[in-house]
C-alpha cells in the first residue's frame, strides 16, 4: 500500500517505519527541515530502542523515504496519516493548530480519492470537523477515519508491531476495510481490530491515559497516607496487586507522571467536559501529580533547610521514564528547577537524554559523562528515572563519591532495608525504612 505520514515525530516515525517494516511504500512528511535532513543522513534524531536499525533497513530496501514536500506525497499515497502534534493550548485544551494546517495542504494537495486517517490523539469531534474542513478544500472524494495510537514511548516499535488493539472509527466501509488490510500483519496472533464511530474512537485514547494517570495518582496518593501512617506502599501494592480486579500494571509510586501525554491529555480532557460536565476526578488526578512532582525537593529541604545555597545535589534520570529521551513535562524538571530556586547546584546524568537537558537547562546545571561523575562531592543524591543501569550500583564507590551518603529515591528502586544496613541515609516515597 502506498502510504504517506504526516508528522514525524514520536509517533509518526515509529508508524511510518513499521508500515515500511510491514511491506508498505512510505513517505514520512514533516515541516522541520533539519529533522528530515538528519533523517536523510541516516540519522535518527529521537532514541526509540530497535527504531534505528529498522529505519536503515527499510530506508536501504526503498520501501521508506522522508520529505518536507506535502504535495507530491498526498498526490502519491492513497492512505494518509495525520500524526502531527497536539500541544496543550492556553486553556488545557488540545491546540489542534497543527492538525487542521495539516488537513488543509492535504486537502489542497489530493488528485483523487484518499483516506485520510488522524492518528495524533484528537478531542472528540475532530474528525467531523476535519471532514468538514477538507471538504470544503477539495473537490476529490475522502474518507477521514480515526486511529488513535496507543502505544508507549520506550517500547514503541514493539507496541506499534503488536498491538493489544487496533481502533479505527469512522462509517466509510471501503476505507475501514483498507486500513483493517494495512493493520492485518500488526494483528496476526488475535488481537483485535476495533471498529466503532469516529467519536467513540477519538474517547477511547483520552479515557485510556486518563485512566493509567488515575492509577499513578491513586498510588501516589495512597504512599503519601503510607508514610504518614507508618506503613509501607510497597508492601500495599503488592498485596493489592494480587486482586484481579486490580492487577499488578501501572500502580507504582514515584515522584509524579510527565510525558508528552499524560499530562496534556489529562488537561484536554477536563477541558472537554467544559462547564458541563465537572471532571472532578481528572481535576484532581492532576492536583495529586503536581503535588507528587514537588515531593522530593519537600525531602531534600526537609533534611537539609529550605536555603540550599552551597550545595550540591546530583541527579540521575531526566527523561521522564525509561528507554525514551524524551523530557516533556519530566518530574525532573519540576524538580531540578526548585533545587536551583532555594540555592542549590545541580549535577545530572541520564543515559539518553543529556542532548534534551542541554536545551531545556543551559548552563544553569553542571552535566556528568557517567552516573558516578554526577556524584563527585554532591550533599544527596536524587533519582529521578528508574533507568535500568541505576538498580544495581556499586554502593561502595557512591558512598566514597558522595560528601554524605543520601539518597533520595523518586522511583523506589532500592530495597529500604538494605540500603539502610550499608549506611545510607535513604527517602524512598511511601515507604516505612527511610
Ligand atoms: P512530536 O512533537 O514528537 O512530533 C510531531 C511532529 O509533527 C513534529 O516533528 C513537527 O515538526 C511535525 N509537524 C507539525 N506540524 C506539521 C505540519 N503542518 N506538517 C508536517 N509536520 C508537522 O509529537 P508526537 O509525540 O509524535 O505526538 C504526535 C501526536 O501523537 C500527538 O497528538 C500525541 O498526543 C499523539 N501520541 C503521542 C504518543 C507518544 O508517546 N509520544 C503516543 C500516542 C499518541
Amino acid at each position: 500500500m502506498k502510504i504517506s505520514v504526516v508528522g514525524t515525530g514520536y509517533v509518526g516515525l515509529v508508524a511510518g517505519t513499521c508500515f515500511a517494516e510491514g511491506g508498505n511504500d512510505v513517505i514520512c512528511v514533516d515541516i522541520d527541515e533539519k529533522k528530515i535532513a538528519t533523517l536523510r543522513q541516516g540519522k535518527v534524531p529521537i532514541y526509540e530502542p530497535g527504531l534505528e536499525e529498522m529505519i536503515r533497513r527499510n530506508v536501504a530496501d526503498g520501501r521508506l523515504e522522508f520529505t518536507t514536500d506535502i504535495a507530491p506525497a498526498v498526490r502519491a499515497s492513497e492512505v494518509i496519516f495525520i500524526a502531527v502534534g497536539t500541544p496543550q493550548g492556553r486553556t488545557g485544551n488540545a491546540n489542534l493548530e497543527y492538525v487542521h494546517a495539516t488537513a488543509r495542504s492535504i486537502a489542497k494537495s489530493m488528485n483523487g480519492r484518499k483516506i485520510i486517517v488522524t492518528k495524533s490523539t484528537v478531542p472528540v469531534g475532530t474528525t467531523d470537523k476535519l471532514r468538514s474542513l477538507i471538504k470544503s478544500g477539495s473537490k476529490h472524494p475522502f474518507a477521514v477515519i480515526s486511529n488513535p495510537e496507543f502505544m508507549k514511548e520506550g517500547a514503541a516499535v514493539e507496541d506499534f508491531m503488536k498491538p493489544d488493539r487496533v481502533v479505527l472509527g469512522g462509517d466509510d466501509f471501503r476505507a475501514i476495510e483498507k486500513l483493517k488490510e494495512l493493520y492485518e500483519p500488526f494483528v496476526r496472533t488475535g488481537n483485535p481490530i476495533m471498529v466503532m464511530d469516529a467519536r467513540s474512537a477519538e474517547m477511547c485514547k483520552y479515557a485510556a491515559n486518563a485512566m493509567l494517570a488515575t492509577k499513578i495518582s491513586f498510588i501516589n496518593e495512597v504512599a503519601r497516607l503510607c508514610e504518614k501512617l507508618g506503613a509501607d506502599v510497597g508492601e500495599v501494592r503488592r498485596a493489592i496487586s494480587m486482586d484481579r480486579r486490580i492487577g499488578p500494571y501501572f500502580i507504582f509510586p514515584g515522584a509524579g507522571y510527565g510525558g508528552s501525554c499524560f499530562p496534556k491529555d489529562v488537561r484536554a480532557m477536563i477541558s472537554m467536559g467544559k462547564n458541563e460536565v465537572e471532571m472532578s476526578l481528572l481535576r484532581a488526578v492532576e492536583r495529586v501529580n503536581e503535588k507528587q512532582k514537588r515531593i522530593l525537593v519537600d525531602k531534600v529541604k526537609g533534611t537539609f533547610g529550605a536555603k540550599l545555597k552551597g550545595l550540591t545535589f546530583a541527579v540521575w534520570g531526566l527523561a521522564f521514564k525509561p528507554r525514551t529521551d524524551d523530557m516533556r513535562e519530566a518530574p525532573a524538571i519540576t524538580v531540578i528547577n526548585a533545587l536551583l530556586r532555594a540555592g542549590a547546584k545541580v549535577r545530572a546524568f541520564d543515559p539518553e537524554a543529556m542532548p534534551e537537558a542541554k536545551r531545556i537547562f543551559g548552563a544553569r546545571i553542571g552535566y556528568a559523562e557517567h552516573n558516578y561523575d554526577a556524584l563527585n562531592g554532591a550533599s544527596a543524591l536524587l533519582i529521578l528515572t528508574e533507568w535500568n543501569e541505576f538498580r544495581r550500583p556499586d554502593f561502595g564507590r557512591m558512598k566514597q563519591l558522595l560528601k554524605n551518603p543520601v539518597i533520595f529515591d523518586g522511583r523506589n528502586i532500592y530495597d529500604p532495608r538494605d540500603l539502610t544496613r550499608l549506611g545510607f541515609k535513604y527517602f524512598p516515597i511511601g515507604r516505612r525504612h527511610g
